[in-house]
């Protein structure tokens, strides 16, 4: 059986040759200690691209958006995010647990919050009421599909957020696919925002590694501090943080292939079902499945792709997702079209 292609996810990605070679010739200090030469130059080089003063890597994006939450937004006060958002979707509960941190959650079309929508749900201080502190949006939108936000939508809540006084947070995971798809500087989107978190063990192929970009100095203190309360001080770090600069590196632009992947992948197969996909709004390298338009379950689709060696995930009873990353090559996407396209036509037969 030839090797497996997995689109569950970009966190799949494997450390090239290279790569490794890097993390290997790495220069390292104890980090908790501030003294890890090569860790510093990443969160110096990562701040810089954001056009921030400061960042601090840590283990992973779920633990980047913790800190982010938690230097923005005070225990029982509220931060607002859409519903599908990947801090009130995927961190179980942490924001409420390790911050206390109520998430007031709106239902967005694609995830993407608007300022029409959000406007009205802001609430001021008052010792009766919940007073709003942040807003957090995701770039791009994980169970939205990959979609990017519009430079213009940024702006907008920006302004909103900003004339109430409230910090705006970027959960962006996959920003540089945002980046690659839009063209718009990475500097550009940091302006926007307070902080953000951006993961180099997505598309951009390291093994683990994320990074709180910081507006103000200030407050990087407390997140070393939030950061080693949760247990992510770690000591030699630099032969991680050293994949994380060899990603920056090499594989930002890159990141387009996977796009043109995922264009691929969502018209063929919106041809081979129609209604599937709707591959006008494929923007990045997720392509979510609609198979209500279908007799299958996700559960079933997955399994029967599975028994052929081609791995999707079931994120919802009657909704899959395929994620395009470096380690699926032309050959692998021909082969999930021909893999999830009989078992689609087949269950439509049956
Ligand atoms: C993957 C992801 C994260 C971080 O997940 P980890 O598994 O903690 O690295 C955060 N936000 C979004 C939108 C993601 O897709």
């Amino acid at each position: 059986m030839p090797e497996l292609v997995d689109l569950r996810s970009d966190t799949v990605t494997r450390p090239s040759p290279d790569m490794r070679r890097a993390m290997a010739d790495a220069d390292v200090g104890d980090d908790v200690y501030g003294e890890d030469p090569t860790v510093n130059a990443l969160e110096e080089h990562v701040a810089a691209l954001f056009g921030h003063p400061a960042a601090l890597f840590v283990p992973s994006g779920t633990m980047g958006n913790q800190i982010a939450v938690r230097l923005i937004v005070p225990p029982a006060d509220e931060l607002i995010c859409d519903a599908d958002a990947h801090i009130v979707s995927y961190e179980g509960g942490g924001a409420a647990q390790h911050g206390g941190v109520q998430t007031r959650t709106l239902v967005a079309e694609r995830g993407l919050l608007t300022p029409e929508a959000l406007e009205p749900q802001l609430r001021p201080e008052n010792y009766h009421t919940v007073p709003t502190r942040a807003v957090a949006v995701e770039q791009t939108h994980n169970r939205g599909g990959g979609a990017v936000y519009p430079i213009g939508l940024l702006k907008d809540l920006r302004a909103l957020t900003s004339a109430y006084g409230l910090a705006l947070h970027c959960d962006g995971a996959r920003i540089w696919n945002a980046h690659v798809a839009s063209g718009i500087a990475l500097a550009e989107y940091g302006g926007l925002f307070d902080t953000l978190s951006v993961c180099l063990s997505k598309g951009l192929g390291a093994p683990i590694g994320s990074v709180v970009v910081i507006s103000d100095e200030g407050m990087v203190t407390e997140a070393r501090a939030i950061r080693r309360r949760l247990g992510g001080g770690m000591r030699q770090a630099g032969v991680l943080a050293a994949a994380g600069r060899f990603a920056l590196e090499h594989n930002i632009s890159r990141l387009a292939e996977d796009h043109a992947h995922a264009q691929q992948l969502a018209t063929a197969l919106d041809d081979a079902v129609p209604g599937l996909v709707e591959a006008a709004a494929v923007e990045t390298n997720i392509v979510p499945l609609d198979l209500t338009v279908t007799s299958l379950d996700s559960a079933t689709l997955a399994a029967q792709c599975r028994a052929e060696g081609v791995l999707v995930s079931a994120v919802g009873p009657r909704r899959v997702r395929l994620v395009t990353h470096l380690d699926v090559d032309d050959a692998a996407i021909d082969r999930a079209i021909d893999v999830v396209s009989r078992a689609l036509v087949s269950a439509a037969a049956s």
